[in-house]
């Protein structure tokens, strides 16, 4: 136990976090799932205290309370101003804030009521710090035997006793953590830091290892990149097609699509274009992550994940676009232009975020965010003179599912879904799925219908799928078991890739409907989309590879790793036929 001069740090310690999480609102957990942790780590503080001789505690106490309430008056005036916690971006801003902004900060900071409620209750704490030091040491003072008696005897001990038996017990929360912390110190990439539970970085220190760490990984990564982008070559030719736009869904299962043969009809619209036969559907194409940030840095690089190095060995294909005269914007629902970043939602957007990625690959980005893909819309500008390349990034069927539909969107409900394996709450779920599944198509027909009497190709393709209790993985959502197994593959790999042609298109270009409907069989990685993508633009650059041009007649399929190379498709689906599994 350490001494009695280290009380007041578990006191006060609790109180500084507790206002913290008062005035932010890091996470919607109760207070009491960190509490095991605050307690140890303020336990090993207090143990370290200890450690030093008698006279030199109070002044390590002093700096401790010094840093406890910088870390924490710091966060949660960062948060009142920016909305924003500690984060890797809150260094980076830190650094690159001029004297100018900062007087402008403070400004900001007076003259708002919040600046000065906040500043009342870190008053009011530091008060109750002063009066409990002030009564201590007058008691110690003024202490008469009997009181001392009565504490040293009666009341320390039980107290001792108490916080001792607590902290023994929060160590089984507290050690598998800290092991967890010990581990993404030891980290090479950004997306295995991504990956890393953020309920670990449950205070404003643990918040500044975080983002110390992360912005290691991210500045060696990105000075690749960026390294590379110095000099891009890339020109227009003539024939490149006015009008592309490529929409990136979210978490789509393609096999619960209909026009990939699911039961229910959730693709009326994608089913009709097909039937016109102005949709031509590619049935192998495969993504190499489940996970949202790391399929982005693959897709939009034009390094390709069968390639020895990184993604930031190649250059990111939309600035390549726009180099050769392409305006081109990037509208995500999902990646926040702004600064309200938690550390969890700070994901993925980082590199498209940054300087000078930003200014080098987009002519402009939404600034707000849409409760429906279809709110999007309305920043989408439309068929344009110049030619225009637009990224269309969903929320698409992202969970919670039923949260995706409007007003119109309840059609299935459980007892369409015929799956007597599943409980009604279960197969509830897959409705909602299913439904939100149909709301991604009308979302997909609102942009076609933009282009409709314009030259113009639509790309669609999802960044991974998802778990919807087929087969007997018994779940939704993503499994991120480190190798994932074939059924893993079948609904969080394998995705839908289509394309919309406009009669224009298909009048002016026919090679391409033709080109599409040759490649529609072919194994496709979507990490190798750039190349395509370039192709329509009529890109003339070093960058493009036609071997991995679907649409080209030298594209040669090639293995395709997946989860940053622990195996690739092929070898975990013959796994799968090995054992000759069905799944559904
Ligand atoms: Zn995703």
């Amino acid at each position: 136990m350490p001494p009695r001069e280290c009380t007041l740090l578990f006191v006060v310690g609790t109180a500084v976090w507790l206002l913290l999480r008062a005035t932010t609102n890091w996470s919607e957990d109760s207070n009491w799932v960190y509490m095991p942790h605050l307690l140890v780590d303020l336990y090993v503080v207090g143990l370290l205290v200890c450690l030093l001789p008698k006279r030199w505690r109070p002044w390590a106490l002093a700096v401790i309370y010094i840093i406890m309430y910088a870390c924490a008056i710091g966060e949660s005036f960062i948060y009142q101003r920016y909305y924003m916690h500690f984060t890797p971006q809150t260094l980076t801003m830190i650094r690159e804030t001029t004297p100018a902004e900062s007087e402008g900060f403070v400004r900001l900071c007076l003259e708002s009521p919040v600046f000065w409620r906040t500043l009342m209750w870190w008053g009011l704490l530091l008060l109750g710090h002063m009066l409990l030091l002030v009564g201590r040491w007058v008691l110690k003072k003024f202490e008469s035997p009997r009181v001392r008696e009565f504490g040293s005897s009666k009341i320390m001990p039980w107290v001792a006793r108490g916080v001792a038996a607590l902290t023994l017990v929060s160590l089984i929360w507290w050690v598998p953590a800290r092991i967890e912390v010990a581990r993404f110190l030891m980290l090479e990439r950004t997306e295995q830091a991504e990956r890393v539970d953020n309920g670990i970085f449950y205070s404003t220190p643990w918040r500044v290892v975080y983002s110390l760490k992360y912005e290691q990984l991210t500045v060696r990564e990105v000075g690749r990149l960026a390294a590379n982008m110095q000099q891009l070559d890339a020109v227009p030719t003539d024939s490149g097609v006015p009008n592309i736009v490529l929409v990136i869904g979210e978490s789509h299962n393609k096999h619960h699509s209909a026009v990939y043969g699911y039961s229910l009809p959730t693709t009326p619209w994608q089913s009709e274009m097909e039937r016109q036969g102005l949709m031509v559907k590619m049935t192998d194409a495969v993504t190499p992550w489940n996970v949202t940030s790391s399929v982005f840095k693959e897709m939009m690089s034009t390094h390709s994940c069968d390639q020895p190095g990184q993604w930031t060995d190649g250059v990111l294909f939309p600035a390549l676009m726009r180099k050769a005269g392409y305006r081109v914007g990037f509208l995500s629902n999902q990646f926040y232009k702004t600064n309200r970043q938690t550390a969890a939602n700070y994901n993925g957007s980082f590199f498209l975020n940054s300087q000078p990625f930003d200014s080098l690959c987009f002519d402009y980005r939404n600034r707000k965010h849409y409760v429906y893909d279809i709110g999007l819309l309305r920043e989408m500008p439309g068929a344009q003179d110049t030619c225009s390349f637009v990224i269309l990034h969903l929320l698409g069927q992202h969970q919670p599912y039923d949260e995706r539909l409007t007003k119109q969107g309840h059609i299935f409900s459980a007892k369409d879904v015929k799956r007597k394996d599943l409980s009604a709450g279960e197969r509830k779920v897959v409705a909602d799925y299913d439904n939100a599944t149909r709301e991604n198509d009308r979302v997909l027909k609102a942009v076609y219908e933009r282009y409709r009497d314009h030259e113009a190709v639509i790309i669609y393709v999802a960044d991974h799928g998802e778990e919807v209790y087929d087969g007997n993985i018994g779940m939704f959502g993503r499994n991120h078991m480190a190798e994932p197994t074939p059924q893993i593959m079948w609904a969080e790999f394998e995705v839908p890739l289509e394309f919309f042609l406009t009669p224009v298109v298909e009048k002016r270009r026919p090679w391409i409907g033709r080109a599409l409907r040759e490649a529609q069989a072919k194994p496709f990685g979507t990490d190798d989309l750039a190349h395509l993508v370039l192709r329509l633009g009529g890109v003339k650059t070093r960058y493009y590879d036609s071997e991995r041009d679907l649409l080209s007649p030298h594209f040669s399929p090639r293995p395709r790793p997946v989860k940053g190379g622990v195996a690739t498709y092929e070898e975990i689906m013959a796994r799968d036929k090995e054992k000759g599994v069905r799944r559904r």
